[in-house]
């Protein structure tokens, strides 16, 4: 018989664990206060830093760890969301949708070490106002113009907008569609590209979400990242880890409220007995804790294949849709387990049924994945 394959080995535990550690001195004391004040000190991506934990995945030559290695950086990633607090961990972590295509396709010497050692931010700006979810007819426009793109246009939505020092910015540089769109690296100070205001949210409060304004920006043409004209092959690319890595936090979002759900259903009583002993309760936290299970097995299965170098297009768009449906059903479930106390911010389920909203709607919505999966089905 095969040997059953686990997904970790004992170098992931060592990462669970410096992560966990990290994630319980110098954030949990904290994380409440930053929710609150919808922001965390710029400090925390310097410690983050020199944890080694910005820099998980990434080479060694340019400061990073474990390169290659996904399931370092997915331990590393459900170590985070122990915080509770997505918004916390999407900002910290803007640099995983920001960095990959510089990474890539640009010199990342420039860039990569300074934001793994978190002294930069890297945020990645492609929906614009004008829609997100049709890609391919962006209006941000870039002019060739001797050694200078100018830049013109707008970008919405942008998470780490406001405190970003490097943006990984789609444009137009050639015709209308997919064919025309390029990815520059833009940085904060160049003249003509101003930030706008934080934008106020539904959850994800200590995440810096921001307008971005590009009035005849001029960005040196080094600065382009890949070929002219290959942006959008890059940003849908980009995509995939992105889709893998929300779907790993709408998981660990599920397994947080359902272990909350069962700390209270042992320790709240109603009608003489601990509410847990219900069998209506006992079934829907049966039922939460399949889901889950169900969920976080189909996504390790992706991760798996992608690290094998699989292509896993339709399966990873189907992983996001099933574990963010399957963690808003299981965040309702567990604020309705808590009940009044559930609805009150103080306690974790609220946030965490807020927090998980997004996920269904970042990295691409649930109808853009189902669209993905259709087509690749023939439809
Ligand atoms: C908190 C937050 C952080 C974000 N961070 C970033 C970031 O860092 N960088 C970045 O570039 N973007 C970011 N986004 C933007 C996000 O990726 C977009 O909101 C998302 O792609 C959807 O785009 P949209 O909001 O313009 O909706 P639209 O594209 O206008 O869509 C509106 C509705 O129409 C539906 N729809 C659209 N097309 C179809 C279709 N073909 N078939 C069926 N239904 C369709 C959508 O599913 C959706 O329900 C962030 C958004 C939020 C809220």
């Amino acid at each position: 018989m095969p040997a059953f394959q686990e997904y970790f080995d004992p170098s992931h535990q060592l990462v669970r664990d410096s992560v966990r550690r990290f994630v319980e001195r110098e954030i949990l004391p904290d994380i409440d206060q930053w929710e609150e004040a919808e922001s965390f000190p710029r400090e925390l991506y310097l410690k983050a830093g020199a944890a080694g934990i910005l820099g998980i995945g990434y080479p060694e030559a340019l400061g990073g760890s474990h390169e290659g290695d996904l399931f370092a950086k997915v331990a590393a990633s459900e170590e985070l969301m122990r915080c509770g607090s997505g918004g916390l961990v999407a900002g910290l972590g803007s640099l995983d949708i920001g960095l990959p295509p510089i990474l890539k396709w640009a010199r990342p010497e420039r860039v990569v070490p300074q934001v793994l050692a978190g002294e930069k931010i890297s945020a990645l700006a492609v929906t614009e106002p004008s829609g997100g979810s049709d890609v391919a007819n962006l209006q941000t426009r870039a002019m060739r113009d001797g050694d200078f793109y100018r830049v013109s246009g707008s970008k919405t939505f942008i998470t780490s907008g406001v405190r970003a020092d490097f943006y990984t910015v789609a444009v137009r540089t050639g015709a209308p569609g997919f064919a025309g769109i390029s990815l520059l690296l833009i940085e904060k100070g160049t003249p003509g590209f101003t930030v706008g205001r934080q934008l106020k949210k539904m959850g994800w409060w200590a995440s810096d979400t921001a307008e971005l304004f590009f009035d005849d920006c001029r960005v040196p043409v080094g600065n382009l990242i890949g070929a002219e004209n290959m942006g959008f092959a890059c940003i849908m690319g980009n995509f995939q880890s992105e889709r893998l890595a929300l779907a790993l936090m709408a998981n660990m979002t599920a397994q947080l409220a359902l272990e909350e759900s069962l700390k209270w259903a042992r320790q709240r009583e109603a009608f003489g007995k601990p509410i847990g002993k219900f069998q209506v309760l006992k079934h829907r936290l049966a039922e939460m804790a399949t889901a889950l299970e169900v969920s976080r097995e189909f996504t390790y299965r992706q991760a798996a294949k992608m690290a094998a170098g699989q292509s896993v297009i339709k399966e990873i768009s189907m992983a996001k849709n099933f574990a963010t449906d399957t963690a808003d059903r299981i965040t309702t479930d567990a604020v309705q387990i808590l009940g009044g106390l559930g609805y009150m911010r103080e306690s974790l389920v609220e946030r965490l049924y807020r927090d998980n909203r997004i996920l269904s709607i970042g990295g691409g919505t649930r109808e853009v994945m189902n669209e993905i999966i259709s087509k690749q089905m023939g439809l």
